[in-house]
């Protein structure tokens, strides 16, 4: 192994030698003289002129500060160079120059994503109070911490997450009774349900910004929702994160700016809050942030929230209005069941999902326009909303989930637009509708998708008469209904 790793030294040292004499005749005098030992020089530069930035301008480096991998420190630009590249020198664990921690050896690790990642599933030999996850295993990331990895481990008192850690699984630290500090790196972006639980001594969390799905019950019953430092105007802020709310809570509550996420339940049963104004800065609504708030009225998003989650604003009976941001993407499952007042919904232009049961049973709900960007919509999303007249669907609809309109009997006339794919199973069940126009670019109507709608005059499909006859589509409660009008002819029905 030795060998092998002087060859290849040797072998890096010619081609960095080549590179730099390169790059000196591409007149380049901002060369650091310590970045000999340099690959990714190598990689970047061509003799003719690799220093170019692209747009015909020199390129001066400009250096990071340190960036560590688990052995070596180095400066890098954004051109790819590095200088000062050189190992780690620790004392008592910390690189005295980099101040990067000296990794933990021993973890047991399973192969995942086709072998090209590890994920750490267990403490293995290590017996350490310290963790300090590696970045890496014989060349590979180490991308997860797996389900249950360190549960009931009562030992360790500190956790250094990997910079290469993107999710931490359900249970991974759940009753690590001894553990008092994590800190969780930008690269994680999932933490799971009851991910550090039942960590009692756990007062100091230090999280990046990374977090965009956060897990039901992270941190609870651990020691930080009794550091009174963190609290601020009755939010428990950990990182840019809600973690929970005083449920005393009165009239309108302002979250701060840099917030990035409302984790589940935070803000659950906050029974005399009147609005809520969100920063520009959060991405995420979680599950059950605001469920059974029940004097709720007023939400102001912020524009920057990509997703609302599951039965986020379930039961929150006040809420007359809601306008989404333009950067929303996605509600989730049920988010506004039991909103009973609920009478106007804005879409914003970048939604694409509406979940399953999202607008169910909003009976005072008269009109939906699903804007531009909608492409799916749930099983039962708007079942029962029994005032709703008025649907605008998307361009971009493809798919119309069971029962999504079931029971809408006021929804008279449904213009369905070009791209739409699939109207599945009893999707407008015993929906007032009158007139349908189906498009060309329909693949499926699934079983009783119009059964019960008895005021059935006029179907129109874009397509053949022998595409209407694939469907197998029969089930008209309509005795006016005679004939589908399709583009080659009338198909009649028997
Ligand atoms: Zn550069
Ligand atoms: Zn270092």
């Amino acid at each position: 192994m030795k060998r092998f790793l002087t060859i290849v030294l040797a072998l890096l040292l010619c081609m960095s030698f080549t590179f730099s004499f390169a790059c000196d005749l591409a007149g380049n005098g901002n060369d650091s003289s310590n970045d000999s030992n340099d690959q990714t020089q190598g990689d970047n530069n061509t003799p003719d002129g690799g220093e170019d930035d692209g747009d015909g301008s020199e390129h001066s480096h400009q250096y990071s500060d340190w960036v560590a991998t688990d052995n070596e420190h180095y400066h890098i630009c954004e051109c790819g160079d590095k200088t000062d590249v050189a190992q780690h020198s620790f004392e008592s664990g910390v690189c005295t120059i980099c101040g990067s921690r000296e990794v933990t050896t021993g973890f047991e690790y399973e192969l995942i994503n086709d072998g090209k990642e590890y994920r750490l599933t267990g403490i293995g030999s290590v017996n350490s109070q310290v963790l300090v996850i590696p970045r890496e295993s014989q060349g590979k990331p180490i991308t997860q911490i797996g389900e249950y990895a360190f549960y009931y481990n009562e030992n360790i008192t500190e956790v250094y997450i990997g910079e290469n850690i993107n999710l931490v699984g359900e249970y991974a630290f759940l009753f690590c009774t001894s553990l008092q500090k994590v800190v969780i790196p930008q690269s994680v972006k999932t933490l799971c349900d009851f991910a550090f639980s039942r960590c009692e001594s756990l007062t100091d969390v230090q999280i990046a910004d990374g977090v965009e799905n956060f897990g039901k019950h992270v941190f609870s019953n651990t020691g930080i929702f009794k550091q009174t430092s963190l609290w601020e105007n009755g939010i428990l802020y950990v990182g840019n994160y809600v973690l929970d709310t005083k449920k005393n809570l009165k009239d309108s509550i302002t979250v701060k700016e840099g917030a990035r996420v409302i984790t589940p339940y935070a803000f659950k049963s906050c029974e005399t809050m009147t609005g809520i104004i969100l920063p520009d800065s959060l991405i995420a609504v979680c599950d059950y942030a605001f469920y059974d708030c029940i004097r709720l009225v007023e939400v102001d998003f912020g524009e920057g929230v990509k997703s609302i989650g599951d039965n986020s604003f379930r039961s929150c009976k006040e809420i007359v209005q809601i306008n989404f941001p333009n950067s929303l993407e996605k509600i989730g499952e049920n988010a506004f069941v039991g909103c009973k007042n609920l009478q106007s919904i804005t879409i914003g232009s970048s939604l694409k999902t509406i979940s399953a049961g999202a607008f169910l049973g909003l009976e005072l709900l008269t009109k939906i326009d699903l804007g531009t960007s909608v492409e799916s919509i749930g099983d039962g999303a708007f079942y029962r909303c029994i005032s709703l007249s008025q649907v605008v669907f998307s361009d971009n609809l493809k798919e119309i989930g069971e029962e999504a309109f079931l029971g809408c009997y006021n929804l008279k006339q449904a213009n369905f637009k070009e791209g739409l794919l699939k109207i599945s199973q009893s999707a407008f069940k015993s929906s007032g509708i009158t007139r349908i126009d189906l498009p060309k670019t329909l693949t499926e109507i699934g079983f009783d998708a119009f059964e019960y709608c008895s005021g059935v005059s006029s179907v129109r499909f874009g397509g053949t008469i022998a595409q209407w006859e694939a469907f197998g589509y029969s089930d008209w409660a309509s005795s006016e209904l005679v004939a589908i009008e399709c583009s080659d002819g009338q198909f009649i029905l028997s």
